[in-house]
């Protein structure tokens, strides 16, 4: 893997004229050529798989399994759905018949805002830096990439790649950690689309705000899941804790905390304990089983959690410093309050909260930030219809785990302190274009209109 090194910082504004000169030259205004550059991004990743799978196991530890699952393909899957419908998406588009403006031509033309910039957090270094790569092209926009330095074999390949793979004034990476994107955030952007903490979300949205530049925020928080003792119990319980190991819990959809009626919860933690037993039946620590933390400041973190949190860690709670490795681990009988239950966990910790009833899961919720999913698990169409009509998230989502951001077709995006605006797909191009609105009039309107023309007589008032 080739070894990160951070961009001067005197040499991020050439890079950044560079893609300015790169959006004057007028590449982009063919649609042909962003096509072309959107098929080397998918060449660019299916090309280098392998290297790709390695990169994330030297950052993340992730199995290889896991990584084409979750970053590898859904980062093709995203650019061949842009490139398969940039034409349509780029088509100027005319609006409902109107009587009184429809001679006058009403049109949408879809242009591309200009420059733009991309910064990215560490847990799924491809899949949330191609997609919106993906985005910006089609939309005629060139892209400055600045990907985590917590990652710093992912990071230092995406730069390598994209500098083989596209044009440099098109697309370019600038790699680093506060200062370099600190530098990048001084200048002036048309859109700058982040995804990562909300601590940081807040420090560039007042950057953007210095240049009035439009921001998307992809932002995280504690996503709840709701537990029916009407579930189906073996489907709850495989796809709830496959969605707390995934990437050793560091989604930003996972689950992050469970609501369940105190009379359910031994028969849910059991479920959970077999599961862990079939996922793992050689324990989680063998090879190419189970991922590891980022680093150790994270694991410290979830140390710390563990260390103070008055539940019962019923599964796990081994930690190995030296290899960044916590395993599984689920904690019954959390108390609300508990040092569990404060910040974003991110992490293999899966607390289970017991609550009288729905009504009081519900009432926890509400009384906190709005996540970016929540999760129900339920047969009932009646609670599924209490839930959706009584909370608000990012998505909610009823069965299943983690894996609506990459369905085809639903807008990817957070509410209040989880985000705001939305991606992937064609609500990924729609960020970076600018719905430029015109009218071309004809003489004849006059005849229709004449009355808007001074003098404005009394008889003109009656008409
Ligand atoms: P982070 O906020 O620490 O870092 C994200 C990016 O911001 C990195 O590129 C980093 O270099 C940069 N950065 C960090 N400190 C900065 C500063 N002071 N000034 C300017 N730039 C700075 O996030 P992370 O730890 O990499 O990622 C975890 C968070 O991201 C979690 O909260 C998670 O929920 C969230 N997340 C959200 C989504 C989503 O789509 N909504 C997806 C993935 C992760």
């Amino acid at each position: 893997m080739p070894a990160l090194s951070y961009t001067p910082i005197d040499g991020i504004v050439k890079k950044y004229e560079e893609l300015r000169n790169g959006f004057k030259a007028g590449k982009l205004k063919s649609i042909e050529y962003r096509k072309y550059q959107l098929l080397q991004l998918a060449y660019m990743m299916k090309e280098n798989e392998g290297r790709i799978a390695e990169a994330l196991k030297e950052d993340l530890g992730r199995p290889e399994i896991e990584s084409r699952f979750i970053d590898i393909n859904p980062s093709v899957g995203d650019v061949l759905t842009t490139y398969n419908h940039v034409e349509k998406w780029t088509k100027p588009e005319g609006t409902a018949f109107d009587i009184t403006w429809f001679l006058m031509k009403p049109t949408i033309y879809k242009e591309p805002k200009g420059t733009v910039l991309v910064i990215c957090p560490f847990n799924y270094p491809f899949y949330l830096s191609i997609g919106p790569i993906a985005s910006a092209l089609a939309a005629g926009c060139t892209v400055m990439l600045k990907p985590s330095e917590a990652t710093p074999a992912s990071s230092a390949l995406l730069e390598e790649l994209i500098a083989k793979y596209l044009d440099s004034d098109l697309v370019t990476v600038v790699n680093g950690g506060i200062p370099e994107t600190t530098k990048v955030l001084e200048l002036r952007w048309d859109h700058i689309l982040y995804t990562g903490s909300g601590r940081v979300g807040k420090i560039v949205a007042a950057a953007a705000a210095k240049h009035l530049t439009p921001v998307t925020l992809e932002l995280g928080g504690k996503s709840p899941v709701f537990i029916d003792p009407a579930c189906d119990l073996e489907l709850t319980a495989q796809r709830l804790y496959w969605g707390k190991v995934l990437n050793a819990g560091q989604t930003c959809v996972a689950p992050d905390y469970v609501l369940v009626p105190r009379t359910f919860q031994a028969t849910l933690v059991d479920a959970l304990k077999k599961k862990h037993e079939q996922f793992y039946p050689d324990g989680p620590k063998t090879k190419d089983a189970y991922a590891r933390l980022v680093n150790s400041t994270a694991l410290n973190r979830l140390k710390g959690y563990l260390d103070n949190t008055k539940g019962k860690i019923v599964v796990g709670g081994e930690i190995d410093l030296e290899d960044r490795y916590l395993s599984p681990t689920i904690v019954s009988d959390v108390p609300f309050g508990d040092a569990l239950l404060q910040e974003e966990i991110f992490g293999p910790i899966l607390p289970i909260v017991p609550v009288e009833n729905v009504d009081e899961a519900l009432r926890y919720v509400n009384e906190h930030e709005h996540p970016l999913a929540l999760y129900a698990f339920t047969q009932d169409p009646k609670y599924k219809e209490k839930i959706l009509t009584n909370t608000q998230s990012g998505s909610i989502v009823f069965n299943e785990q983690v894996i609506q951001p990459a369905t085809e077709g639903l807008p990817f995006g957070g509410i209040g302190a989880s985000g705001s605006g939305y991606h992937t797909g064609k609500f990924g191009f729609d960020i970076f274009t600018h719905l430029r609105a015109s009218i071309d009039s004809p003489g004849i309107v006059d005849r229709v209109l004449a009355f808007r023309f001074p003098p404005y007589t009394a008889k003109k008032l009656k008409a």
